[in-house]
């Protein structure tokens, strides 16, 4: 959704006290998308959408800069960091960069950087047709800073608002890309490494579908995908992510090691960092321009989305000189590529029904070429976005990827517009099934009433036997569709009761295949707590969530319990679920919601009879430093939390108790400890450091 209005004021037009109120509500409209973006990971306007109210914001108070706000966007970048990582303060700040649109945009920067400096013998090295500049990919993820002392990884940094950044670096050891020692010499002693952590399309793709088949929101794109599996406070969870990190700057030095940014490159390569293979050192504004052509053509066949390319002052004197403006380097600009667009036709506007019984408005596309990729389908999201965009069956409209891999409509073709296209009637009954269907207040989505419609209970089965969750062979979708409409199969627990004989009879089926598929059912009876779990498909709580909850609970026993316990949302066993890492309260309230529902008990009753779940099994004591281990944690821990400390031992096969015993393995010791390290003294129990402690969390 835009709010950006079609019709605003052009800004030389502007009255004064119009600009005033127009810089009061871009302030507030750019902190809005931040948020969004850099916190939530979530963002509802496009990038190209974002920029231009940045841009206009630059032009207003060109004009009136006296109405400059002290909490002006363009005297920031990004957003403070969230809660739950540790705070880094950066010894430089990580600074954001300008953009350039278009070639003339890049020609007046060129021409702005000569115009700085004044002496004859400077001029003559900074002349646009000569100057020295490094032209790099800019890779569309998010920014990184990776400190090593002595040639060893300490920290790993996120942006944040440029100051202050998140603790990520357990997250980011946990990438193959980024080395945990310096490789060759010749390094500083300290040294800051920043670059770009990214995912690759097809990690990309594979992530959302195993995102979809458990029923979570998919990432817009590979941006917020690699944002939001870095910012995971388990980094279990960044260590399934397939997470790159390709190496483009440096912060803190404790010695320079370099005089250009081409040969810092070779050092990064050297010390084991992988940069862009296509980066290029250009002389002068053409070569550059040239260059981004170059780029632009190639950029729809690479596995990773480019949104533009960066030109960095070559020499580094001349960049120390050339120094900052507020957010921004004086000697680097970001030369935008267009958004991938093109115009087509809307054939149909279809409704799918999830698992949940949302409906989903989706268009179909006169197949349409955008950016090296055939587009036919493009997401509505909802009711209102078509009513907002007015899209009608039968109109011309410009689809767009910009970066986002599912396409979005930007805008219909006005004169395309035929008094036949009718208005979309976004329907109140659902498709599937016909039951009545229902928009809660305050949501933008309509949902069907009916707990056993037919496209939820197909959707819900064909989860069940997927790969992450039962993983049952030869019973495909077609099946289940078939097989429940002639009520074979109600529920999940009557996939254990599929009569062979019965199937053999069917058109297409045998005696053998029949069998078989009976076979691979049998094999499954016995199921990990995991697997089970995942299989339920309740909202938000896929494979990684259905790991923690076994890893926590261990028995299937205890968590359906403690589940039931939990419904009433307060109470212990509500904050033993709440406090487990990487579920949030609104996750948990799914869960027990879930658990809570009386048709739920019956499924889960049933299965009880088929089924035998084991027990989360432990890493074999002896297979981790900590497995097997009883450990308990005392006063505050400077690195993580309690909860990640927690979950960490956990992880790692340890059991955590509240409380010291002769049973107790280690007490890991914080600041400020209270009568637990003294209890400790007394039964004898090893003592650990904080940085005892992190050796064994990071085996
Ligand atoms: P922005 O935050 O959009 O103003 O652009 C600055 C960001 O571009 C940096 O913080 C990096 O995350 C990103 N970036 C990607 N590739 C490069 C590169 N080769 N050089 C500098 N920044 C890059
Ligand atoms: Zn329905």
């Amino acid at each position: 959704m835009s709010r950006a209005s079609k019709d605003e004021t052009p800004v030389d037009k502007l009255s004064k006290a119009e600009a005033k109120a127009e810089l009061k509500r871009l302030a507030a409209e750019i902190t809005h998308h931040d948020r969004l973006y850099y916190q939530k990971d979530a963002p509802e306007i496009s990038d190209a959408e974002y920029d231009a109210l940045r841009r206009r914001n630059a032009a207003i108070e060109a004009r009136f800069p006296d109405l400059i706000r002290a909490d002006s966007p363009s005297k920031r970048v990004g957003a403070p960091p969230t809660t739950g990582f540790a705070k880094v303060r950066h010894p430089h700040p990580m600074l954001s960069l300008d953009n350039a649109m278009d070639e003339d945009d890049v020609r007046e920067f060129f021409k702005g950087v000569r115009n700085f400096f004044r002496a004859p013998e400077d001029v003559k090295r900074v002349e646009p047709d000569r100057i020295a500049v490094m032209a790099e990919p800019k890779i569309d993820g998010l920014s990184c800073s990776l400190r090593y002392e002595g040639g060893k990884l300490v920290r790993g940094a996120t942006r944040g608002d440029g100051i202050t950044g998140e603790d990520v670096t357990r997250n980011v050891e946990t990438l193959g890309t980024v080395p945990k020692r310096l490789e060759g010499r010749f390094w500083p002693d300290v040294i800051e490494v920043r670059g770009e952590v990214y995912m690759e399309h097809p990690g990309f793709a594979a992530l959302n579908r195993e995102r979809k088949k458990a029923d979570e929101p998919l990432f817009a794109n590979p941006r917020n995908a690699a944002a939001g599996s870095l910012r995971q406070l388990d980094p279990a969870i960044t260590a399934q992510r397939p997470l790159k990190f390709f190496a483009y700057a440096w912060g803190e030095a404790s010695e320079p090691f370099t005089k250009s940014h081409a040969d810092a490159l070779k050092h990064l390569k050297a010390w084991g960092f992988v940069t862009d293979p296509h980066s290029k050192l250009c002389h002068g504004v053409e070569q550059a321009l040239a260059f981004h052509r170059d780029m632009a053509a190639k950029r729809a066949s690479l596995p990773y989305d480019i949104d533009g390319i960066v030109y960095k002052v070559n020499d580094l004197d001349l960049e120390e000189r050339l120094g900052f403006v507020s957010r921004a380097p004086r000697w680097a600009i970001a030369h935008k590529f267009p958004a991938q667009q093109a115009q087509t036709v809307v054939k149909a506007i279809e409704i799918q029904v999830g698992r949940q019984g949302t409906l989903t408005p989706v268009a179909k596309l006169e197949p349409v070429t955008v950016g090296g990729v055939v587009v036919s389908n493009a997401s509505l999201h909802n009711e209102d976005e078509i009513k907002d965009k007015d899209i009608r069956v039968g109109d011309t409209v410009i689809v767009q990827r910009a970066g986002d891999v599912i396409p979005q409509i930007v805008e219909i073709i006005k004169d395309s517009r035929h008094e036949k296209h009718a208005k979309f009637k976004f329907p109140h009954e659902c498709p599937v099934c016909g039951s009545p269907a229902l928009r809660v207040e305050g949501e933008a989505a309509w949902y069907c009433t009916n707990i056993a419609c037919p496209a939820q209970a197909v959707e819900r089965l064909r989860h069940f036997v997927s790969r992450e969750a039962f993983d049952i062979e030869g019973l495909g979708e077609k099946h289940i569709a078939e097989f429940w409409q002639d009520g074979l199969l109600k529920t999940p627990a009557d996939i254990f009761r599929l009569d062979p004989a019965k199937i053999a009879k069917r058109e297409g089926w045998g005696e053998t295949s029949a069998r078989k598929l009976t076979a691979a059912i049998d094999a499954r009876r016995d199921v990990t707590l995991d697997r089970f779990i995942n299989a339920l498909g309740i909202p938000q709580t896929g494979p990684a969530t259905a790991k923690l909850l076994a890893r926590h609970y261990r028995s299937y026993k205890k968590w359906r319990h403690a589940m039931t316990e939990a419904r009433d949302r307060h109470g212990a066993a509500w904050q033993e679920l709440n406090d487990l890492h990487g579920i949030g309260e609104n996750t948990a309230a799914d869960i027990v919601g879930f658990i809570a529902e009386r048709h739920n008990q019956r499924v889960l009753d049933e299965l009880e009879k088929e089924l035998r779940v084991a027990d989360y099994a432990a890493p074999a004591e002896g297979s981790t430093p900590l497995a097997g281990k009883t450990i308990v944690f005392t006063g505050t821990l400077e690195a993580m939390s309690r909860n990640e400390a927690k979950a960490r031992a956990e992880a790692l096969g340890a059991t955590v108790t509240s409380s010291v015993s002769a049973k107790t393995d280690y007490v890991v010791i914080g600041a400020d400890p209270g009568s637990k390290a003294t209890k400790a003294h007394e039964l004898g129990v090893k003592i650990l450091s904080e940085d005892d402690w992190l050796k064994l969390a990071r085996s």
